[in-house]
């Protein structure tokens, strides 16, 4: 039996025992459409409901009433719309207007999602409904039906979620990340507010995954989400891409200062080490960043944009942070040149080793030589291997490299006069192959070099494989007579552990630790101190690295370090040199270099525009740091004179002549410049492409040019200009 409020719309029915008739002359028969309302009411198919003009609850099935509980006593009088809370199913909360609003407004509903208010459990209803109006086509109510889609909508908003998360690391997919930063793109784009976006990458991922199994590697990928989720917190939305790629959006952040630092925060916080099912895993991160509206508009643009700028990073030499700036777009051009020019190298003979002493600090004696890698490419002259060994280890061309080098640098050392020590740079990627060991057994008899004159330096990464393994590779080594180093101590994830298990007969701790050693306030002098006192009592030689001037100098022979490896001695010289100065006995050294370590100041030759009371003049910027920058170009301007940098890329830095000399000025910032994470500089803040929208123009990401177009080309000529622009030297 149906539920009665004030008044029954649909009427008592007959006896449900009613034959049903066998054809469809039936239909039009009252009785048999109750009774198949009816059975449809108690089957638990369906509701039906009704209201009144008021849209208060005349009408609703018994099954609705004795599904939920509820007594004649507790709907009457009750609007429909009260049943219900003004929730909707979307999870974005962009859903539909109220049930009571569409009610109101006296539309027709379909399909329409309602969760019911007063219960605990998640319980909705889907519900459909028609107006009905008198003959006087006077409004009389509601008449509808629903049913319970708590499940079907579980259902899809479980679908829903998989579709827009990752089931791995429970953060957004890409699908979610592009369609959140496009809806946030559009709406910050009115508001003329920015929007950054960081494109993260991890490094030397495949390798876990190598060496530990997926299963390691997807726990890996859990706990960089983890931490990600604990230092990005409710400043963004963090997703992961694919793979390693990860990506952050920070809604209203133009400045690259606090993304800088951000960068490096996530860098630092991923490198730490993971333990994984009792495996120590170790990986690095690199990060591209770039900011709407400045590096790009809409979703394609910011993206292009930060993948380029997360490419240079890489190239860079990984673990840093990059800012995209429109000349990244040469960069990711030449990455792929260096990639097909690279893989030509080795059988067009392009490589060559070079050889950097490594220096007694008692004696100043050589004592040693590190063998560096060389590329001279036709055109580009010497490339570092800084740029190309992470690219030979990207496309899997290291191994033959290395290989390569070993048996170079065998033959070169066995030439010389004198039976000095060698130490060759072996990449982790080299080193995991099976057959590593061969290859330096092959490379010891073919040149007959005494193993004991060959040493090997590799980094830290090497522990984080498969542990047993690394250990029976360097038993193998040991076993060949060879000696090994540990290189770059200090970087990262410097363990303990290792150095005790591991047969090191050398440590070379990093320069990061030489430079700044000497400055107040650093605790470098005092870790240094440490790995010194650890390797003597474990019976490590060490090698203070990077060494440049003489304040450092003075500070690791302090600190005891035994050897000297840096620009203060002497710089790698071509193996010609190397000879030459064997043959003519020339071991000891005088240390040459500047007394302390100056903040760099970085030799450049680019023009820069600088503008003095709206006139902008052409300068030549000689050398820029943080804090200030020299220009050639003006005459005698006066101490004093408040001028603005133009770097270009819409950079402007307000300044003061500090120095000034005929035609050469020494200018202070206002505000220090950043880094841009690599070797480069730039200023925190650029001109708004929304300001240059004001000034009449489309909006668009930065141009090079962009101080002109909020300036205009107007204004220029009747601009009163003080100074004499002359033509500066080239450079030097
Ligand atoms: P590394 O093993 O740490 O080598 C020392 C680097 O520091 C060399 O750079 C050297 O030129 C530089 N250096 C030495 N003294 C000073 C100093 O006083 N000041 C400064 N600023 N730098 C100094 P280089 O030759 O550009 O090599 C860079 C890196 O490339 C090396 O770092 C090494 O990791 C890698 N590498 C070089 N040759 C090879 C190779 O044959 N195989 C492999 N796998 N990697 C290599
Ligand atoms: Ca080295
Ligand atoms: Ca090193």
């Amino acid at each position: 039996m149906a539920g009665f409020f004030a008044k029954s719309l649909l009427g008592r029915h007959g006896d449900s025992s009613a034959n049903v008739p066998t054809d469809l002359t039936a239909q039009n028969d009252p009785a048999l459409r109750i009774q198949l309302l009816d059975s449809f009411e108690n089957a638990g198919l369906g509701w039906f409901w009704a209201t009144d003009a008021d849209g208060v609850l005349t009408y609703l099935s018994k099954s609705a009433m004795e599904k939920h509980g509820w007594t004649v006593a507790d709907l009457g009088g009750k609007p429909f719309a009260d049943l219900f809370t003004a929730e909707s199913d979307d999870e974005d909360g962009q859903g539909e207007r109220p049930l009571a609003f569409l009610l109101r407004a006296r539309n027709s509903i379909t399909q329409f999602a309602a969760r019911l208010a007063g219960t605990e459990e998640d319980l909705w209803w889907e519900i459909a409904g028609k107006p009905v109006f008198d003959a006087g086509n006077r409004f009389c109510g509601y008449r509808g039906s629903a049913r319970d889609c708590t499940e079907a909508l579980k259902a899809q908003r479980d679908a829903k979620h998989q579709a827009q998360y990752d089931t791995l690391t429970g953060l957004a997919n890409r699908h979610r990340m592009a369609k959140r930063l496009g809806e946030t793109l559009t709406i910050y784009r009115n508001a003329k507010r920015s929007c950054a976006l960081v494109a993260l990458d991890l490094d030397r991922f495949k390798q876990v995954n190598d060496t530990l199994g997926h299963p390691a590697g997807d726990e890996l990928l859990k706990q960089v989400a983890a931490r990600l989720e604990r230092i990005v917190g409710e400043t963004g939305m963090i997703g992961r891409l694919d793979g390693d790629k990860f990506q952050i959006v920070l809604p209203d952040m133009d400045d690259r200062g606090l993304v800088g630092e951000l960068g490096s925060r996530i860098i630092q916080m991923v490198s730490q080490p993971y333990s994984i099912n009792g495996s120590r895993a170790i990986v690095g991160a690199s990060i591209g960043v770039a900011i709407a509206p400045y590096d790009g508009l809409d979703t394609g643009e910011l993206m292009t944009a930060a993948d380029l700028a997360l490419e240079a990073a890489k190239g860079g030499g990984r673990g840093q942070y990059r800012f995209y700036s429109s000349d990244l777009k040469d960069g990711a051009k030449m990455r792929r040149r260096t990639e097909m020019d690279l893989r030509d190298a080795l059988v067009r003979k392009e490589l060559r080793m070079l050889y950097q002493p490594i220096i007694d600090a008692k004696t100043h004696k050589m004592k040693a030589l590190e063998a560096l890698m060389r590329w001279e490419h036709p055109e580009r002259g010497n490339i570092s291997p800084a740029e190309f060994i992470p690219v030979a280890e990207d496309i899997g061309i290291i191994k033959q490299m290395g290989d390569w080098a070993l048996h170079e640098v065998c033959r070169q050392a066995q030439e010389w006069p004198l039976e000095l020590r060698v130490a060759v740079n072996v990449s982790t990627i080299q080193f995991a192959h099976d057959d590593f060991p061969q290859v330096v057994q092959r490379a010891l008899q073919a040149s007959g070099l005494d193993p004991r004159r060959l040493e090997l330096e590799i980094t830290e990464s090497v522990f984080m494989g498969d542990g047993g393994r690394t250990q029976r590779i360097f038993e193998e080594l040991k076993a060949l007579g060879v000696r090994l180093a540990l290189d770059d101590f200090g970087t990262g994830y410097s363990s303990l552990s290792y150095l005790q298990t591991a047969p090191f007969d050398k440590i070379k701790i990093d320069q990061s630790f030489v430079r700044g050693a000497t400055e107040d306030g650093n605790n470098n002098a005092a870790i240094m101190s440490a790995i010194v006192g650890l390797a003597e009592a474990l019976g490590m030689e060490t090698v203070a690295e990077g060494v440049e001037t003489k304040d450092e100098l003075a500070l690791v022979t302090n600190r005891r370090a035994e050897s000297i490896q840096g620009y203060i001695f002497s710089r790698a010289i071509t193996h010609q040199e190397l000879l030459a100065r064997l043959e003519r006995g020339e071991l000891q050294y005088e240390p040459r270099g500047p007394a302390k370590f100056r903040a760099q100041r970085k030799s450049v030759f680019r023009r820069v525009g600088l503008i003095h009371e709206d006139y902008r003049y052409r300068v030549v910027l000689r050398n820029i740091s943080k804090t200030g920058a020299m220009v050639e170009g003006l005459l005698n301007v006066p101490l004093g004179t408040q001028v603005v940098v133009d770097l270009g890329g819409g950079q402007l830095a307000v300044a003061t002549v500090r120095r000034s000399s005929a035609h050469t000025q020494g200018l202070e910032f206002e505000t220090p410049l950043i880094s841009d994470g690599a070797e480069g500089l730039c200023t925190r803040h650029r001109v708004s492409p929304y300001q240059i929208e004001a000034a009449g123009r489309p909006l668009a990401a930065l141009p090079q040019d962009a101080y002109s177009l909020i300036a205009g080309g107007h204004g220029q000529a009747a601009a009163p200009r003080r100074f004499m622009q002359v033509e500066p030297h080239p450079p030097r």
